[in-house]
Order: C-alpha cells, then sequence, then structure tokens
C-alpha cells in the first residue's frame, strides 16, 4: 500500500490555475463550467503520485464517485478524467485568452493637438470630449461587451443542446452510455469559442440586471443535470432509460426558454445602452 504524500504547493497551484476549479466531470458531463468546492484526486488512485500529470481538480460529489471501490458498476475510467481533464484545460487555455484579449484598445484623444482658433472654441470642443461625448462612447463599449456576452451564452447552449441531443439518444437505447462518453470527449476537443467564467464576469461587471434571469437559468441546468445524474446511475444499473426521457426533455425545454429570456432580456439591455 503506498503512501499518501503531501502534495507539492506549486503543484497544486498549476492544477487549480488550470482548472480554474472547474470540475472536469461536470464540465464533460453536464456542461456545467460553475466554480466548484473541490479536491485533488489522483488519476491512478495512487496517493504516492502527487505528479501533476497524475492530478486533477474534482467537485466533491465526483471526487467520491471517482475514488469509490465498492460500486460494482463500470466507474469513470483513468481514460476517460484524463480526456476530461485535458478537454477542460485546453478550453480554460483557450478562455484565458479570450479574457485578456478583451476590447481595451485605448481612446483616441480627439481634442490633441487641434486647433480650433479661438480659445471660445477649444473650451467648448474640451467640454464636448469631456462630456456629452464621453457617454456614447461608454455605451458602444458596454454594446460591444453585451455582444460578447451574447456570442458566448448562444454557444454555450448550442454546446448543451448537441449534449441534450447525445443523451437522449442514450436514453432511447440509441447509444450506449460509452458511445456518448465518446462523442462528448469528441466535441469537447472542438474550438469552443466560449468562456463561462466570462459569462459569469460580464453580468457582475456590466450586466447586474439579468443577473436574476441568468441564475434562473442555471437553476434549469442544475434541474437537468440532476436527472442526467439519475440516469446515469439507473443506467449503470442496467434499467431501462426510456422513463427519464420525458422528463429530461421537458427539463431541456426549460433551460432553453430561460436561455431565450435570458437572451432577450440582454438584447433589450443593449438596445437600452445604445438609445
Ligand atoms: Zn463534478
Amino acid at each position: 500500500m503506498s503512501k499518501r504524500k503531501p502534495i507539492e504547493p506549486a503543484v497544486e497551484t498549476q492544477v487549480l490555475l488550470k482548472s480554474r476549479r472547474r470540475c472536469c466531470l461536470c464540465v464533460h458531463l453536464h456542461h456545467d463550467f460553475e466554480i466548484k468546492n473541490g479536491q485533488l484526486a489522483h488519476v491512478d488512485h495512487d496517493p504516492s503520485n502527487s505528479s501533476e500529470d497524475n492530478l486533477v481538480f474534482l467537485c466533491l460529489d465526483h471526487h467520491t464517485e471517482y475514488d469509490s471501490k465498492t460500486s460494482q458498476h463500470k466507474n469513470f475510467t483513468k481514460h476517460e478524467v484524463v480526456a476530461a481533464r485535458n478537454s477542460l484545460y485546453a478550453q480554460t487555455m483557450q478562455g484565458q485568452g479570450l479574457a485578456s484579449s478583451g476590447k481595451n484598445a485605448p481612446s483616441i484623444n480627439q481634442s490633441g493637438g487641434m486647433n480650433f482658433g479661438t480659445a471660445g472654441t477649444v473650451q467648448v470642443y474640451g467640454d464636448v470630449i469631456g462630456g456629452d461625448n464621453a457617454p456614447p462612447r461608454k455605451h458602444e463599449a458596454l454594446r460591444e461587451r453585451g455582444e460578447e456576452l451574447y456570442r458566448h451564452l448562444d454557444r454555450w447552449l448550442n454546446a448543451i443542446a448537441g449534449y441534450c441531443i447525445r443523451l437522449n439518444s442514450v436514453m432511447q437505447g440509441k447509444l450506449t452510455y460509452n458511445q456518448f462518453l465518446d462523442l462528448e470527449i469528441e466535441d469537447g476537443k472542438q474550438e469552443r469559442d466560449f468562456d463561462f467564467s466570462r459569462i459569469e464576469l460580464l453580468i457582475d461587471l456590466d450586466f447586474s440586471s439579468l443577473r436574476a434571469a441568468y441564475e434562473s437559468l442555471i437553476g434549469a441546468r442544475t434541474a437537468m443535470n440532476r436527472i442526467a445524474s439519475e440516469h446515469k446511475r439507473a443506467y449503470e444499473d442496467g434499467l431501462d432509460g426510456a422513463r427519464f426521457l420525458g422528463p429530461f426533455i421537458a427539463a431541456q425545454k426549460t433551460l432553453e426558454a430561460r436561455g431565450d429570456d435570458l437572451k432577450r432580456a440582454l438584447v433589450n439591455s443593449i438596445r437600452g445602452a445604445s438609445s
């Protein structure tokens, strides 16, 4: 039996930074990109092997599930967890690039060096730059961030829609769970041009009026995930998944409706900003 070796702080930091405290199994199985309370798990279940490659940040539930030895059903495999982790890392790296490439172009000082002849005109122009002219520019930046938020939301919802179609097929017995997982891994490799932490940041900073609609969407996603998890357990116990299909589709429709509500509220809020 190998001894538990403390994980080096530098290694732990790397794993936390790369995962951004997202659980790769939540992301992989449910497109759930929320920050989780979690722990570092050992991929090979060997606590003496604390190399970065053997570590993965998992939420408490998935950590328990991954480490559980008592279950007779097929548990998450190493391959699956590593693929999910690497796919998450690829996405968070992409996200970091996206977040840092925010539209922070320096604003041009139009009054600089311009000669308007009389001191009076210059004075008026100065007032215009600092006063009436400033809000439109602020509005334009807000509109751009609103459009960025819309794109991220739209792509996230599309990814969820794809996941729903695939999971529906499992519930109908058209796909095995392993085939579904392979498809999810394939899908995770696609260029995913959305960044969940960016969605949250934009809502916090610029669109706090959308917070309630956003929470409501997250609530719908959580409800849908609960059904997906129940289905997974039933599947592992060899039960027919068909009875989950109805509730799952209903949850999916609710989620779509909440997503549409949020996007509509966002569009209205962008319109409000530019008028
Ligand atoms: Zn998880």
